[in-house]
């Protein structure tokens, strides 16, 4: 007799990098810098990709919070507000681990910035070993050093790891031609290469993440989380988004 069980989706990745940018996690336009509502509505879908059984890492950004740059321009040195950025990742960190905790999902996080009373150091055997045993891994603190941003932190944990995908979790749903809010004809691409990127100059990720996923081969999918179940989409290859390969 047939089995008539529905068939189970096959996951088209086992280990991803799920990069989610600070912003993400804001209330709307002048909302909370994390709205409880939108964090939650998060966790449900990276629950819902480990429930598949993937193994996820998260790399979390901290632009809701504080930015480098951004501090820079109100006369705050750049590598001190650098630092003070990448603490704003350990606060987003906290809160995607008390959510996805909540949710029953088991978590570490890792700093790249040792803070043993919160959080465990960055050690890359054992980020393997939480994965393999079905944890979700929260990397904080980017990668620890001032003038990177956590896209970067995204592709040296991605290479490391050997995950087999980096999921650029945004605001807008994939990369197009031109800037889509000033220009109403702006076409988005489904995929597009690493070089073709380059040649049009279109803004994936900064520079220094941009060649460290081309050197090493390491795919982007850039979508919209605000897409229902996008995150299990893209682990399951359905179209959505656009994505940047060798
Ligand atoms: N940052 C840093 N080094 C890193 C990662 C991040 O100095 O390796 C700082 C930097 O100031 C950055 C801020 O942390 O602006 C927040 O990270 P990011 O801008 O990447 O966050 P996102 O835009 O993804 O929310």
């Amino acid at each position: 007799m047939r089995d008539s069980k529905p068939a189970t989706p096959r996951n088209r990745y086992k280990r991803v990098v799920l990069k989610l940018s600070g912003e993400v996690l804001r209330g709307g336009k002048a909302g909370d810098p994390i709205d409880g509502p939108t964090l939650e509505k998060i966790c449900i879908q990276v629950k819902e990709i480990h429930d598949l059984g993937v193994q996820v890492c998260v790399v979390i950004g901290g632009g809701n919070i504080f930015r480098g740059l951004n501090g820079e321009k109100r006369g705050v040195d750049r590598t001190t507000g650098d630092y003070m950025g990448m603490l704003a990742t350990v606060i987003n960190g906290l809160a995607l681990m008390d959510c996805l905790e909540k949710l029953g999902v088991n978590t570490r996080v890792q700093s790249a910035i040792p803070m043993n009373q919160i959080a465990e150091p960055f050690i890359l055997r054992r980020a393997m070993r939480h994965l393999e045993k079905g944890r979700v891994v929260i990397f904080v603190a980017g990668t620890g050093n001032p003038y990177f941003s956590t896209d970067t932190t995204a592709a040296l944990r991605a290479s490391e790891l050997h995950a087999e995908i980096i999921l650029k979790a945004t605001k807008v749903d994939g990369v197009y031609d031109k800037d889509p809010k000033k220009y109403p004809d702006a076409v988005r691409f489904e995929q597009l290469t690493f070089i073709d990127a380059l040649k049009q100059r279109l803004n994936v990720m900064d520079s220094t993440a941009f060649s460290l996923c081309m050197d090493n081969s390491v795919p982007i999918l850039v979508f919209d989380l605000g897409n229902e179940h996008a995150i299990r989409k893209a682990v399951l290859g359905e179209k959505i988004g656009t994505l940047v390969h060798n």
